[in-house]
Formats: structure tokens, C-alpha cells, sequence
């Protein structure tokens, strides 16, 4: 059986290191049908819309989809994209490579980003000239199905992110669902407030494997990792349904850098290998980390990281390694 794997390469540098991650799933061999499809500014400016219905309904059927960044219309793209799939989580892994200029060369821990609700739900009104209010959406069942996917993803137990002391109602209603789901499957948690849990992750990111996170702390601790492991060319993530999932590297799409081929294409083959191990090739995901982390350790490299190589030639070098 062939999957299909929709491919949004998007703006920017999107275009630039999609096609290198396509070059690397293809290369494993596995008879993956690749179906292109367009999203973003240059379809808004096109069209009038940066998310054609015939876009979103591949990405509704498609196995899986590999996308790489959308510029100004990111939030009309990827978050119907990512209900488009039901994704209910967002794996964002940070850990820092031997040979790669690292804040903290010990971080390597993995955020479970809850990616459905909680202050992106979009519900917010102007009520006065002077007044402004935002709603805040936590559910039981959200949450329940996060702490289930935590479970099975970190069975040695997993941190959660909350502010309960303050926020009584809607992170006391998360943190109730997880630990109780934890506690009904047996898997050990601890809790941190998720500001201190910013200081210690700057101090002591070694301390830490999994943390399971409400949708905005999820987005801001896994961008201050972000900064600990070296940078964004390198980071790579997952937004994961029950069936189905979309995998993008967390950069956007570099407006600096877009078109002189100098992007780091490894962020986007890093989210290549998550889509593997979604599929169920978790050898073959292997294969590509392991190819990724030799490249980073001493072959070429992209400015970002020191070098004065191209996309196309830490490509090459990965292709060589797999
Ligand atoms: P967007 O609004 O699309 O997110 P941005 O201006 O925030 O665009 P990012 O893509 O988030 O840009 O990147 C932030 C910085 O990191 C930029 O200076 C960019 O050049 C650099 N950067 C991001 N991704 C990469 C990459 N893959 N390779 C090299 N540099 C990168
Ligand atoms: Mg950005």
C-alpha cells in the first residue's frame, strides 16, 4: 500500500526546503505518491484566497502532509490546515546536535503543545473604545486527549505546564484532566508553574524530558528552547490527528533569506522523520535523524550555523549519508 503525502511547500524559504525533505522520503524508497498543492501569499495575491478548497481537502485526505512556512496569511493557512486533520497535538522536540553552537549543548526534551483551544480558539471582541476581551476555551475532553497521546508518548512520566494558581477555572480544569488521566494509567507527573518552568528550562533544560503544555505556554517555552539548542534552522514539528497529521519545521519562512538558497533545509528533513515515525517507519525515521546528525557534526553548513554552504549542498550531503 502507497501513502499519499500532500506537499505545501508554501512562501519564502518554504519553497526552498521542502523539495530537499521530499528528495529524502523518496530516496527511502517506500512508494510514497507526493501531491503538490498551493498555499499562502503567493495563491492570496493570485487567487484572493491562501487556502484553495482544493488544498485543504488534500490535506483532509491525504496520509499525511509535509508543509513548509506561509507568510502573512499563516494564520488563514495553517490553522485550518490543522484542523483540517483534527490535530489535537503538536510535538515540538528541541535538542541540541554535537558540532552545533548550542546555548545549552544538555537540552533535548520534547513539548506536547495542547493545538486545539485554549486562547487560539479566536474569540475575542472590542467591547469599548477603551476595552478589549479575549475568551479562553479548556476542555476536558482536549485535554483528556492530550494527556492519553502523553501517555503513550513519555510512559516514564512527563511534566505539566500550568498556572492553576491563577488561573483557577481553565488551567485547574487542565491539570485536573491530565492528572487524572496520568493517574488512571499509572504514569507518573509532576507540575510546574509555567513561569518558573521558563527560568529553569534557561538554567537547567537537562532536567526536563517531556512537558505537556496548554496551547500559548506550549508555543512560547518550545521558541525559548528554540533559542537554547542554536537556532530555528534545526527545529522541526508535528501537528498530529488520530489519522492524520501535517509536519512543518517551526521557522517561518525568512523573508531575509528567501531566495539565495542558503536556507537550512534540516528543520524541514527533521519533520520528514517525525512524518515517518507517524506512519509507522520508525526505522526509516531513524535513518534520517541519524544521517541529519552526522551532517550537522561535520559536514557542510548553512550560514545560520557557521558555514558558507548552500541548501542544496547539505542536501546532497544528507542524501549521501542515507
Ligand atoms: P515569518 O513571519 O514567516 O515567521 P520571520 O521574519 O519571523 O518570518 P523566521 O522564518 O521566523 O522569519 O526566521 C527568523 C530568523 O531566523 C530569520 O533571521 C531567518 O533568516 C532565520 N531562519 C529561520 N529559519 C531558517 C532556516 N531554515 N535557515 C536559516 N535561517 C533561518
Ligand atoms: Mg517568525
Amino acid at each position: 500500500m502507497s501513502e499519499e503525502i500532500a506537499v505545501v511547500a508554501g512562501d519564502g524559504i518554504g519553497r526552498e526546503v521542502v523539495p530537499p525533505a521530499v528528495d529524502v522520503l523518496d530516496a527511502l524508497d517506500r512508494g510514497f505518491e507526493f501531491v503538490e498543492a498551493d498555499a499562502g501569499d503567493a495563491v492570496l495575491e493570485a487567487t484572493g484566497d491562501p487556502l484553495p478548497e482544493e488544498t485543504y481537502d488534500l490535506v483532509a485526505s491525504a496520509d499525511a502532509t509535509l508543509f513548509g512556512s506561509v507568510g502573512e496569511s499563516a494564520a488563514d493557512v495553517i490553522l485550518p490546515l490543522r484542523e483540517a486533520v483534527d490535530s489535537f497535538v503538536n510535538v515540538r522536540p528541541a535538542k541540541a546536535y554535537p558540532g552545533v553552537d548550542a546555548l545549552r549543548p544538555e537540552t533535548d526534551l520534547v513539548f506536547l503543545r495542547e493545538n486545539s483551544e485554549g486562547v487560539y480558539k479566536g474569540i475575542e471582541s472590542k467591547l469599548t473604545a477603551d476595552v478589549s476581551t479575549l475568551t479562553r476555551v479548556v476542555t476536558t475532553s482536549a485535554s483528556e486527549r492530550l494527556a492519553e497521546y502523553a501517555c503513550d508518548y513519555a510512559p516514564e512520566g512527563f511534566t505539566v505546564a500550568h498556572k492553576a494558581n491563577v488561573m483557577r477555572e481553565t488551567d485547574g480544569r487542565f491539570l485536573d484532566a491530565v492528572e487524572g488521566v496520568a493517574d488512571e494509567r499509572g504514569v507518573e507527573t509532576e507540575r510546574a508553574l509555567m513561569d518558573a518552568l521558563a527560568m529553569h528550562l534557561c538554567l537547567r533544560p537537562e532536567e526536563y524530558d517531556v512537558v505537556v503544555c496548554p496551547n500559548l505556554a506550549g508555543d512560547v517555552l518550545s521558541d525559548l528552547a528554540a533559542g537554547l539548542v542554536g537556532g530555528l534552522g534545526l527545529l522541526p514539528s508535528a501537528n498530529v490527528g488520530p489519522e492524520r497529521g501535517v509536519f512543518e519545521p517551526v521557522h517561518g519562512t525568512a523573508p531575509d533569506i528567501a531566495g539565495e538558497g542558503v536556507a537550512n533545509p534540516c528543520a524541514a528533513i527533521l519533520s520528514a522523520a517525525m512524518l515517518l515515525d507517524f506512519l509507522g517507519y520508525g526505522a526509516d525515521a531513524d535513518r534520517v535523524r541519524d544521517a541529519v546528525e552526522a551532517v550537522l557534526e561535520d559536514g557542510p553548513r548553512t550560514p545560520d550555523l557557521g558555514g558558507d554552504a548552500g541548501t542544496d549542498d547539505v542536501a546532497a550531503a544528507v542524501l549521501d549519508e542515507l
